[in-house]
């Protein structure tokens, strides 16, 4: 982030704007909304201007800037829409000690002004660094249509009813009345019967909010996916937004964090392949203790959480201790890879059942049915399995499995590093190892890449 947004209270204090064309009506058009103190420098201002001016909403001085001009101002503007002309006037803007922007030259800016959803007093301001002009553009309509126009109203009364609703004790109560506000109850008084309903209708939800017993704690056992925000679902993406304690295992990408609500409190519970991290015993301890105190704890685990999660002793610890409890699915890491490589995991004709292994468990390399395994067209979504590649690989083949059987190993699978390695039974164990793959793999045994034929070698290279 090279600029870090804040909200500037500009009311009673002194903003200057060199120019008096295009540019400038911009800028100031936007400055009026505030109250700052507004000072335009312009040998020919445009007639807007010179209203303005005559209308006492901005003091107008018709000459080039001087040294000077621009003492006690917060920020200046140069907006001559001439380079030489706005360079002059943005050295001596900061000579002066304003923070200083030319319009449309971010080089030279000391801050920008972003695109702005105004809802007042909701103001929504949307910046791209100046990477692109039209998607913040893009962005803005898009709010535009989804922020209802009564949400300035409803946050003007509402702001005026912050004091009162501060009768709810802080926390998940107070949110709670805020949200059920703002979530419908607000929009539907101020349709009905305008402003005194909303009034009304805050009175009688503080009661509501006031009497009622205070939520008890719950648990979420909530499926991440595999790593693309995108691939949440619509659940998860609510519980996050809800979530006052959220405890992930490492695998977790941090876009999929940035969801969680911003007050919410991340720990990082480890659980990464093998790599030491907190003990199964004190993250259940960690969950317990959380939701006994009344959180809504979301406990977010790669994928789909009932698939390799070690959900059950979880569940158990938050039984025992009789908390609620609810999972919401994933979508697991098979169903990401195989979706990357354009395959089904079960197709007619070849495999009428799929088997879900780990390469790995608590006592080592895990052992499994290799003989049922090794028939031809079977498939196995195997997970964990880098380590145990030369395990399994000599198992399959010692139980008749064909040395050209395809296998592919997915890293990554949806995130933006994802890579494939198609291989064979045959060459796997060698081809991991050069392949030094280093994130979460995926191998699926009996699976090539539908279009492998024709670039299983291209598809190698980019693994290796
Ligand atoms: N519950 C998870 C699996 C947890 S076990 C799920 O449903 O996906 C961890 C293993 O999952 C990793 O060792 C790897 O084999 C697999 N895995 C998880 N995320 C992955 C990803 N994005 N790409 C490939 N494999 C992944």
């Amino acid at each position: 982030m090279q600029h870090f947004p804040i909200f500037v209270a500009l009311a009673g204090r002194r903003v200057v704007v060199s120019g008096g064309g295009e540019a400038a009506l911009a800028k100031l058009r936007l400055l009026m909304k505030t109250e700052a103190n507004l000072t335009v420098f312009a040998p020919d201002p445009a007639p807007e201007i010179a209203a303005w001016a005559e209308a006492g909403k901005l003091r107008l001085a018709r000459r080039a800037m001087a040294p000077g001009d621009a003492l006690c101002a917060v920020l200046f503007y140069a907006a001559n829409e001439d380079a030489a002309q706005d360079a002059r006037d943005v050295a001596l803007a900061r000579a002066d000690g304003a923070l200083a922007n030319i319009v449309d030259n971010l080089q030279d800016s000391q801050f920008i002004t972003p695109a702005i959803v105004d809802r007042d007093p909701v103001t929504v301001a949307i910046g791209t660094e100046g990477a692109a002009p039209v998607l913040a553009r893009a962005i803005k309509r898009d709010l535009e249509e989804r922020l209802p126009a009564d949400l300035g109203p409803l946050a003007r009364i509402g702001k005026a009813f912050r004091k009162v609703a501060d009768a709810l004790p802080m926390g998940r109560k107070r949110r709670d009345f805020w949200a059920a506000f703002y979530g419908g109850a607000g929009s539907e008084a101020l349709r009905a019967g305008g402003e005194e309903a909303v009034r009304a209708t805050l009175d009688t939800l503080l009661q509501a909010h006031l009497s009622e017993a205070p939520r008890p704690g719950r648990v979420l056992f909530v499926g991440a996916g595999p790593g693309d925000p995108d691939l949440l679902t619509l659940k998860a993406r609510r519980a996050l937004d809800e979530a006052d304690v959220v405890i992930h295992d490492r695998l977790i990408s941090p876009a999929i964090l940035e969801l969680a609500r911003r007050e919410a409190i991340l720990v990082d519970a480890g659980k990464e392949g093998f790599g030491p991290s907190m003990s199964q015993a004190d993250i259940d301890a960690l969950i317990v203790e959380h939701a006994s105190a009344g959180a809504q704890v979301v406990r977010l685990k790669s994928g789909d959480p009932t698939v390799f999660g070690r959900l059950d002793e979880e569940i158990d610890a938050v039984t025992a201790a009789d908390i609620a409890w609810e999972i919401v699915p994933g979508i697991t890491a098979a169903s990401a890879a195989v979706a990357t490589i354009g395959q089904s995991l079960t197709k007619r004709e070849r495999n009428a059942s799929v088997r879900f292994l780990t390469g790995h468990d608590m006592k080592g390399f895990a052992d499994h049915d290799w003989k049922a395994l090794a028939r031809p067209g079977e498939v196995a979504a195997i997970y964990m399995g880098k380590r145990a590649a030369r395990f399994i690989q000599g198992r399959l083949l010692m139980h008749g499995a064909g040395p050209d059987t395809p296998v592919t190993v997915i890293e990554n699978a949806s995130r933006p590093d994802q890579r494939i390695l198609a291989t064979t039974l045959a060459a796997l164990a060698s081809d991991l190892a050069q392949a030094a793959l280093s994130g979460p793999a995926l191998t699926l045994f009996g699976l090539a890449p539908r279009s492998a034929e024709a670039t299983a070698t291209r598809l190698m290279k980019e693994a290796l």
